[in-house]
């Protein structure tokens, strides 16, 4: 009941599209049966939860925050919103997102622009950070405990770190993606956001593992992480030159080397590490994310899903019409630009060359990584930035939104590792700064007990 509260009470925010109030009603007494009367409690039982509204939710509306979707209730539940049900979860809503995951901010969304809870002045209020800023947004200002948001080049890392939340990014392959509408199959990953990195070990240790819906999970059993107190002194922890970069406000660096210091202070082994193609991965990302885009969207064609437009000549006429009624001008820009770069002529040029750049990205990974002359973890700025005002990055493209924001976080998507943003501390304006650890895949168990010492 408090958590619904908050949710009503925080509604200025519009961190939902939906508040699911039967539903978690529902869920509360179920879960306060078995916690009070029949005393078998669950791990997650009295939980709130928030699910970003690109995760299917049977009989729950399931928009993307799309004029496509905006009717569709799905049939079926996303594996990770039934393993958190089976769990004990109570879901609260439905949380807001950029159309179809396709941004850095949530300022494109058909539900209006998320509001940071650190920066909601009426005037001049800053963003939550995108794509899955509503279920930041969510956790930040207490309406549930975590949330799930999804990754694929940031956007669960980036607005917990401007909202000054836990955001993790899990292996590809570690958590199922069976119900969450793809935007690039082949980097997408659900997120977690909660307020410290016990729970969202908590909320990972229920979701993730094998699932015979999605054949890219990784088939072994997965082992639940045990938090404990590690000694950082067996640590190696690399800080990538080329992670500084231009833009990178001074706090942000100031904030990196405060932090660096105080590991090593705990004896953990820190040294300056390379990963040399980090400048090209923006553009890779960019490439691949279009290609994957076109292919992904081509499913909405007014007929079998969505929106239908009443145009009624022809089928083409049909199809044109209801996919630029239903896509925003983000969305119908990437599908373009990604068809382009699957023509004919255009195909190996482009999409197979930077496939090929792609591996180059990984396997910087693979060498900083290396077992025996490599690091254990990296650590990096997640943002460029703080929160910035809504005024000023309306008015960029999205393209540059993007390029902004991603710089540090879409690199981890690109190799499939895992990453994590760690609130750290407040800058001048009093938003959150926030800081990253990568590791190699799997290592999500270093990663969170590493992650306990600095927040
Ligand atoms: N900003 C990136 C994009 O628009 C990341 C999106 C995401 O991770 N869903 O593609």
């Amino acid at each position: 009941d408090l958590s619904l509260q908050r949710a009503k009470q925080t509604k200025e925010l519009n961190a939902y599209v939906t508040i699911t109030e039967d539903v978690a009603e529902t869920h509360g007494i179920e879960s306060e049966k078995r916690f009070y009367i029949y005393k078998r409690p669950k791990p997650l039982d009295g939980v709130t939860i928030g699910i970003k509204d690109n995760f299917c939710t049977s009989n729950i509306a399931t928009t993307c925050a799309s004029e496509m979707l905006r009717n569709f209730v799905p049939t079926y539940d996303a594996t990770v919103y039934s393993r958190l049900r089976r769990a004990g979860a109570c879901l609260i809503g439905k949380c807001n997102l950029d159309e179809f995951a396709m941004g850095s901010g949530t300022v494109d969304s058909v539900f209006g622009p998320t509001r940071n809870p650190w920066s909601y002045d009426k005037d001049k209020w800053r963003i939550a950070g995108g794509s899955s800023g509503g279920s930041a947004a969510a956790v930040c200002s207490g309406s549930v405990l975590a949330a799930i948001g999804s990754d694929t080049g940031g956007s669960t890392r980036n607005p917990a770190a401007l909202c000054g939340v836990v955001g993790l990014k899990p292996s590809y392959g570690l958590v199922s993606r069976y119900g969450l509408i793809p935007l690039v199959n082949s980097m997408d990953v659900p997120g977690i956001l909660a307020r410290t990195v016990d729970d969202a070990t908590k909320v990972l240790n229920v979701v993730a593992g094998p699932d015979k819906n999605d054949s890219t999970t990784i088939k072994r059993d997965y082992e639940p992480i045990t938090l404990r107190d590690i000694d950082l002194s067996k640590v190696r922890i690399g800080i990538p030159k080329e992670y500084y970069c231009q833009g990178m406000s001074r706090e942000v660096v100031e904030c990196w080397s405060y932090v660096t210091d105080l590991l090593e202070n705990e004896k953990a082994i820190v040294k300056s590490v390379s990963l040399p193609h980090t400048s090209i991965s923006l553009a890779v990302y960019y490439i691949l994310n279009q290609c994957e885009v076109a292919s992904n969207m081509a499913r909405y064609d007014g007929i079998e899903y969505g929106l239908r437009a009443n145009a009624n000549s022809s089928t083409e006429e049909l199809y044109a019409t209801s996919r630029h009624r239903g896509f925003n001008n983000v969305v119908r820009s990437r599908i373009l630009a990604g068809n382009y770069f699957l023509l004919t002529k255009n195909y190996v040029k482009y999409f197979v060359k930077t496939l090929k750049l792609r591996r180059l990205i990984v396997q910087d990974f693979q060498k900083v990584f290396h077992k025996v002359d490599g690091v254990d973890l990296l650590l990096t700025p997640t943002t460029l930035t703080d929160a910035p005002l809504f005024e000023d990055f309306a008015q960029r493209t999205n393209r540059d939104q993007c390029a902004l924001q991603d710089y540090c976080t879409q690199p981890a998507n690109m190799a499939g590792i895992p990453a994590l943003s760690i609130p750290i501390q407040l800058s001048r304006n009093k938003m959150p700064l926030s800081l990253q650890l990568m590791g190699p895949p799997l290592s999500e168990d270093l990663i969170m007990n590493v992650a306990r010492k600095i927040e």
